[in-house]
């Protein structure tokens, strides 16, 4: 019975997350998590952490703040945490990104943005990436109110350099610019350098994969004072304890092993380079990617059909049935092996 809904539930078209297959021995590319385990300091700390259970965590995260601020050359102040970097988008969209004008933001891109623009009544414009696939910074000169997006691109995997960025923030002095930056260990340049010059600008990074903390729930954002000092009004104002003590524990135990994220990433980027050269190899074109996973598409085949076949073979990626990427399909960096599988699968293709 929906009789008890509130209207706007009925509205509501909400996001579907990729599947989470229940079986083992799939080779799971399809939701761009990391295939390798977190610092090991992380459960150890998590270990530590739990003997705190009892008590409610740091509402204010104080000490996770101020390892991402060391971390990133930003003071604590100008970092906002929250239960995933889906949490602090949210917050965000109602926070910062709700005016008259139009919200702008790319029309292939994360499939959440429309539904937090659905959640929260937020008018917004799609603007379509050109030719290659590629967001044109010139094209969001138009009336707005603000500008999302995510750097790399998802599900592209193509990245904006930071002086096109710059330009971008240039050219809008007066509107906010969020830029998500989910994949950028894999390969992009961050915005984070921009924000002391920019009081227009917030990044909004996650531990879910560079750090293989998807599990975790840990996000966060970086800007000036004013921006996070929104997003704080909005998180006291509907939990005020989003992150758990062993969240905390564990993404302060992840920030501090930079040697375990250094060496974890280069890593997947050799894979990446290794899997590209594969599938050039079976004839895909595959989009230039700086990110932990990549777009590509055959001449000769459709994506469904790849897709399907894949799986029947155990090999789970990402496929969206939507006009201009419907061939494409969006596989996820695993091991070496599990890449392995993948161009396995593919060569049995004719
Ligand atoms: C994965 C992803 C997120 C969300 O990550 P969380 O796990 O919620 O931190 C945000 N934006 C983009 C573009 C993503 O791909």
């Amino acid at each position: 019975m929906t009789r008890f809904w509130s209207p706007i539930v009925h509205t509501l078209s909400p996001y579907i997350p990729g599947e989470q297959p229940k079986q083992d021995g799939i080779v799971k590319l399809n939701t761009n998590e990391n295939p390798y385990a977190p610092s090991p300091r992380v459960t150890a700390a998590i270990a530590a952490a739990s003997e705190r259970l009892r008590l409610y965590p740091d509402p204010g995260a104080t000490r996770l703040r101020e390892v991402i601020a060391k971390r990133y050359g930003v003071a604590a102040e100008q970092v906002f945490v929250g239960n995933g970097s889906d949490e602090v988008l949210a917050h965000t969209f109602q926070a910062l990104l709700k005016h008259d004008a139009p919200l702008l933001f790319p029309d292939i891109t994360y499939s959440f943005y429309p539904v937090y623009a659905g959640l929260y009544d937020i008018r917004y414009e799609e603007v379509p990436l050109d030719a290659a696939m590629r967001i044109e910074i010139a094209d969001y000169q138009r009336p707005c109110s603000a500008i999302l997006l995510p750097n790399p691109n998802a599900p592209t995997g193509i990245a904006l350099t930071r002086a096109e960025i710059a330009a971008l923030l240039a050219k809008h002095p007066d509107q906010l610019v969020v830029i998500d930056e989910a994949y950028i260990d894999f390969g992009g340049e961050s915005a984070v350098p921009l924000v002391a010059r920019h009081d227009n600008l917030l990044v909004v990074q996650t531990m879910s994969k560079s750090r293989a903390l998807a599990g975790l729930r840990v996000g966060f954002a970086i800007g000036q004072r004013p921006l996070i000092e929104a997003l704080e009004r909005v998180k006291d104002s509907f939990n005020s304890y989003p992150l758990g003590c062993l969240a905390q524990a564990g993404a302060i135990a992840a920030i501090e092993d930079e040697a375990w994220f250094a060496e974890t990433r280069a890593r997947i980027i050799a894979s990446r380079e290794a899997l590209v050269a594969s599938l050039d190899g079976l004839g895909f074109e595959v989009l230039p990617s700086a990110a932990n996973f990549v777009f590509a598409r055959h001449p000769r085949h459709r994506g469904a059909d790849l897709f399907a076949r894949l799986r029947e073979r155990g090999v789970l990626v990402r496929h969206f049935r939507k006009p201009r990427i419907e061939d494409f399909l969006r596989i996820t960096i695993g091991t070496d092996e599990q890449c392995g599988r993948l161009i396995e699968v593919l060569r049995g293709l004719n």
